[in-house]
C-alpha cells in the first residue's frame, strides 16, 4: 500500500483500466514505468514487458539475474511478495502505470505561414522594418513571392498553369540584395540556400556542380525534402557566368553553367546526397523536385551600364533629335533602364533569361539612405551597440553629424552599406575597451570629430546625468 502511495506522489500515475476507449486515446501520451524502480521509459530505455501491463527495465532485470546467480535471492524478504507470481503483482499496482510524456517544445512563432500567405502589402510592410529604401524592389519581390507561394499552396496544375516566379535582381554591391532575400526567407520561415555562381561549373569540372545548390538547400531544411521543395535558392554574382566573348576554349564556368541551370530553374527531379556535398558511395541519395523552389539570381552587373548607355546613345544619335554623346554618363540609376536585349548583349543566354520572368533593379545607396540604415532597421547596427553598452548601464548616442560622417566615409569605399559595419567596428573598439574601466561613466556621445580623428567622444558622468534627469533637461 505504501508503495502505491509513493508512486502516486512521485510520478503522474494514471489508472486507466476502467475505460478502454480512453485508454486507446491516451496510449500515445503516456509512457511505461518500471515496476521495480518506478522510473519511466524515457529515463531507462527499452523495457521487458512481462504481460498485463507490467514492465521491468533492463537494469532491474540485470540486478535480479545477478542476485539469482549469486544465490542470494530470498523472495520472502521482498516487500509484499511471497512468490513471483504475476497475478500477485497485478493486484498490487494499478492495472496500468504510465507517466505522461513531456510535451515537445513549442515551435517558434512564425511571422507568416506559407500556406496562408499574407497579401503583398503585408509582406512589404514586414520587409520595411529591416530593409531601408529599395521600395520598388520590395514591392516586386512581395508580389512575386505572394504569387509563387499561392501557386505552391494550391498546387495549381490545371489547364492554366501559373508560371514560376523566378527572379533576377540587379543592383550595385552592398545595396541589400542578399539581405533582402535573407530577410524574406526568415519572415516566411522557409529554408534558404545562398550560393555563388562563380563557384559553379559544369558537372565533371573542378568546382561545385550545379546541383550542389539543391544539396545546400536540403541541408538548410534539416534534410527534410518536403521543406526543401518549398525553399528559396539565391544565386549571387550571376553576372560572372555571362557568356565569354571571343573565347576559343570551352566555356565551362560561363555559358555552360547557364545551360546547366535551365532545368533546375524550370523544375526537375534532382538526385542529391543527404548530409554531404558530393555524391559518393558512402552517402545516401534522395530526390528533390525543384518545381516549387523559388530561384532568385542576383548580381551587380558592373559593365551593364555601358551596354545600356550604348543602346541609348545609338537611339538618340539617330534622326533630327540627335543628343550629346555623353548625355547618359551622369545618369545615377541607369540600371533601371535595363531591357532583356541589354542583358543578352551582356552575355546572358536567352533561354536562361526566359526562365527568370521577373527582372528588377535595386538603387545605389545614397548618403541619406546609409544614415537611415545605421539607425532605423529593427536590428540596426547602432541599436546593437546601444544594447551592448546598456548592459553596462551606459547610454550610447551618436549625434546627427557623426552619422553623416560615417555615411560619407562609407560612400568613399564604394561598397554600399557593407562598409558601414567595418567603419563602426573600427572606432567602437576603443569605446568598448575603455568605457567598462570606469563605473562612473553614464553616457558616451560619438561626434563627427571623433569619426574624423580630430577629437574624442563626449563623456558624461552618471552624476551629471542624474542632475539632468532631475531638472528635466
Ligand atoms: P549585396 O547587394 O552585395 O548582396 P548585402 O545584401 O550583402 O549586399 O548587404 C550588405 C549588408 O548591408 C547587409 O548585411 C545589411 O546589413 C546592409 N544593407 C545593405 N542594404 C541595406 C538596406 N537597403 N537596408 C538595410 N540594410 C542594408
Amino acid at each position: 500500500m505504501e508503495d502505491k502511495e509513493y508512486l502516486e506522489e512521485t510520478v503522474d500515475v494514471e489508472n486507466v483500466d476502467q475505460n478502454n476507449q480512453e485508454d486507446k486515446d491516451d496510449k500515445n501520451d503516456y509512457e511505461d514505468v518500471c515496476f521495480l524502480c518506478h522510473r519511466p521509459k524515457s529515463k531507462v530505455g527499452n523495457m521487458i514487458t512481462l504481460g498485463q501491463g507490467i514492465c521491468i527495465c533492463s537494469d532491474c532485470m540485470q540486478k535480479t539475474m545477478d542476485t539469482i546467480q549469486n544465490g542470494n535471492i530470498d523472495f520472502h524478504k521482498m516487500p509484499g511478495i511471497s512468490m513471483i507470481n504475476l497475478a500477485d503483482l497485478q493486484n498490487m499496482i494499478p492495472q496500468r502505470q504510465k507517466v505522461k510524456k513531456k510535451k515537445p517544445k513549442e515551435e517558434p512563432v512564425k511571422a507568416f505561414d506559407i500556406r496562408d500567405i499574407p497579401a503583398p502589402h503585408k509582406i512589404k510592410a514586414s520587409l520595411d522594418e529591416y530593409v531601408i529604401g529599395q521600395d520598388h524592389a520590395k514591392k516586386v519581390i512581395s508580389v512575386a513571392v505572394y504569387n509563387h507561394y499561392k501557386r505552391v499552396a494550391t498546387g495549381t496544375q490545371d489547364e492554366i498553369e501559373i508560371e514560376k516566379s523566378n527572379m533576377l535582381m540587379i543592383g550595385p554591391t552592398g545595396s541589400g540584395k542578399t539581405y533582402l532575400v535573407k530577410t524574406l526567407a526568415r519572415l516566411l520561415d522557409v529554408p534558404l540556400a545562398i550560393t555563388d555562381a562563380t563557384s559553379l561549373t559544369e558537372a565533371g569540372y573542378i568546382g561545385d556542380d550545379i546541383e550542389s545548390v539543391i544539396s545546400k538547400l536540403l541541408a538548410a531544411a534539416d534534410n527534410d525534402v518536403d521543406k526543401a521543395e518549398r525553399g528559396i535558392v539565391f544565386i549571387d554574382e550571376i553576372d560572372k557566368i555571362a557568356k565569354k566573348k571571343d573565347t576559343h576554349h570551352r566555356d565551362v564556368s560561363g555559358e555552360s553553367v547557364q545551360q546547366g541551370m535551365l532545368k533546375l530553374l524550370e523544375g526537375a527531379e534532382v538526385e542529391v546526397p543527404v548530409g554531404a556535398n558530393s555524391k559518393n558511395a558512402m552517402v545516401p541519395l534522395t530526390t528533390v523536385n525543384t518545381r516549387n523552389i523559388l530561384f532568385i539570381c542576383g548580381g551587380a552587373f558592373p559593365e551593364l551600364e555601358n551596354v545600356i548607355k550604348e543602346r541609348l546613345n545609338k537611339k538618340s544619335s539617330m534622326g533630327f533629335q540627335a543628343d550629346l554623346k555623353d548625355k547618359y554618363d551622369k545618369e545615377p540609376n541607369l540600371l533601371q533602364k535595363v531591357t532583356l536585349e541589354d542583358l543578352r548583349n551582356f552575355g546572358m543566354i536567352p533561354e536562361f533569361l526566359g526562365r527568370l520572368p521577373i527582372i528588377f533593379t535595386l538603387e545605389g545607396l545614397t548618403k541619406e539612405m546609409l544614415v537611415r540604415i545605421l539607425k532605423e532597421p529593427k536590428n540596426a547596427i547602432l541599436r546593437q551597440y546601444q544594447k551592448l553598452l546598456a548592459l553596462d548601464e551606459v547610454q550610447l548616442e551618436f549625434n546627427d553629424e557623426a552619422l553623416e560622417a560615417i555615411a560619407e566615409k562609407a560612400m568613399e569605399k564604394d561598397t554600399g552599406a557593407r562598409a558601414l559595419r567595418a567603419i563602426i567596428e573600427e572606432f567602437m573598439l576603443d569605446i568598448m575597451y575603455e568605457i567598462p574601466k570606469d563605473d562612473n561613466i553614464g553616457r558616451v556621445t560619438i561626434t563627427r570629430e571623433y569619426i574624423g580623428h580630430t577629437g574624442g567622444p563626449v563623456i558624461t558622468m552618471r552624476g551629471v546625468l542624474e542632475l539632468e534627469e532631475r531638472s528635466g533637461t
